[in-house]
């Protein structure tokens, strides 16, 4: 069994890290770090720097707080020769995954960027139906309202926090998953309330090293059931990915998929990156981000309030 603790209880921690580490035979949760955890039964601590300090036998950690705060962490753990597991982003620069990426090669440890939406049911099966095509566009709708979705949560307003990149990197990684050639900005346009740092939405004109034209919008003003499409038209089918990558239309029809869902099979290649030693910490939807940041224009417009202000 490896002994894993999981540092930021927030959401992604009780909807999919907690229950699938308690269905693992692999993983066994010996610790949670985080300021307002509770938890019955095993050891808490605020932060990771008390957990590592405390004693308690462990040799993974899961980082699933905000991305401001998961370098330094990281970090530590990685000294201490911990395996580390990376929420979505993996840094908040793309030079932060490469130093964690010196530091594990260094220290002997695993060192995984869990891009969960990679293990989404149709993405596999997309990526190996499409090496036998050629594709000639690629259209991407990420939407959904940040009300519902992001709820109190003020650090993703911030510099660093991403904005409607949070949930667009997901549609970063799977694209950059499928492609077989690197994809960069060509341009677009970010849109930043006027009382806020991050963008709300962003319209993206990006291209595939073989000149694929990719189209993206990301928007969190979307009411409603969210929106997070993947349409990709070849020179066969057009095939239509919808639902995060969980429903998968091949010239109109649906396809069905199997899955074991996104979080166990991420906690199995989790597990066989320990075994090896190795390290999966891809940066390119990362890098995507960064270079969005410097290519596009910034259009201000009305603040954007929540229920927090
Ligand atoms: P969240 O609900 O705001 O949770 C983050 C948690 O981090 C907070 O609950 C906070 O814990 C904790 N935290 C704050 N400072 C900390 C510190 N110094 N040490 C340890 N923990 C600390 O955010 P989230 O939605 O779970 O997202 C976290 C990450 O997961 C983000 O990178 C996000 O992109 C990624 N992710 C989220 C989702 C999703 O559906 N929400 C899906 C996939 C990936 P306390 O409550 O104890 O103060």
């Amino acid at each position: 069994m490896i002994r894993i603790a999981v540092v930021g209880l927030g959401k992604i921690a009780h909807d999919q890290h907690l229950p699938t580490i308690q269905a693992s035979s692999q993983f066994e949760l010996v610790a949670v770090a985080s300021p307002g955890a509770q938890s019955p039964g095993i050891p808490v601590f605020q932060n990771v720097e008390e957990l590592l300090a405390s004693g308690v036998a462990v040799d993974a950690v899961a980082m699933c707080q905000p991305p401001q705060l998961r370098f330094e962490a990281a970090a530590s753990a990685i000294r201490a020769g911990k395996h580390v597991l990376l929420e979505k982003p993996p840094g908040a620069t793309v030079k932060q995954v490469e130093v964690l990426t010196a530091l594990a090669t260094r220290g002997g440890t695993a060192l995984f960027a869990a891009w969960h939406s990679r293990f989404a049911p149709a993405v596999e099966r997309v990526r190996a139906w499409l090496a036998t095509r050629r594709v000639q566009s690629i259209r991407i709708r990420w939407m959904e309202d940040v009300r519902v979705w992001h709820g109190g949560q003020q650090w993703i307003w911030d510099a660093d926090g991403f904005g409607v990149f949070d949930p667009g990197i997901n549609a970063l990684s799977i694209i950059t998953a499928l492609l077989p050639d690197p994809i960069h900005i060509v341009d677009g346009t970010l849109e930043v309330p006027a009382n806020r740092a991050a963008p709300i939405a962003a319209e993206l004109h990006l291209r595939s090293a073989a000149g694929t034209p990719i189209e993206a919008v990301f928007d969190w003003r979307c009411a409603g059931a969210p929106v997070w499409d993947i349409e990709v038209i070849t020179d066969a089918e057009s095939l239509h990915l919808s639902q995060g990558g969980a429903r998968l239309h091949i010239g109109g029809r649906e396809c069905e998929l199997e899955s074991a869902g996104e979080y166990p099979q991420l906690y199995h290649r989790f597990s066989q990156l320990i075994a090896g030693r190795q390290i999966d910490a891809d940066a390119a939807p990362l890098r995507l981000v960064a270079e969005c940041f410097l290519r596009c224009g910034i259009k201000q417009v009305e603040p954007f309030h929540d229920a927090a202000g």
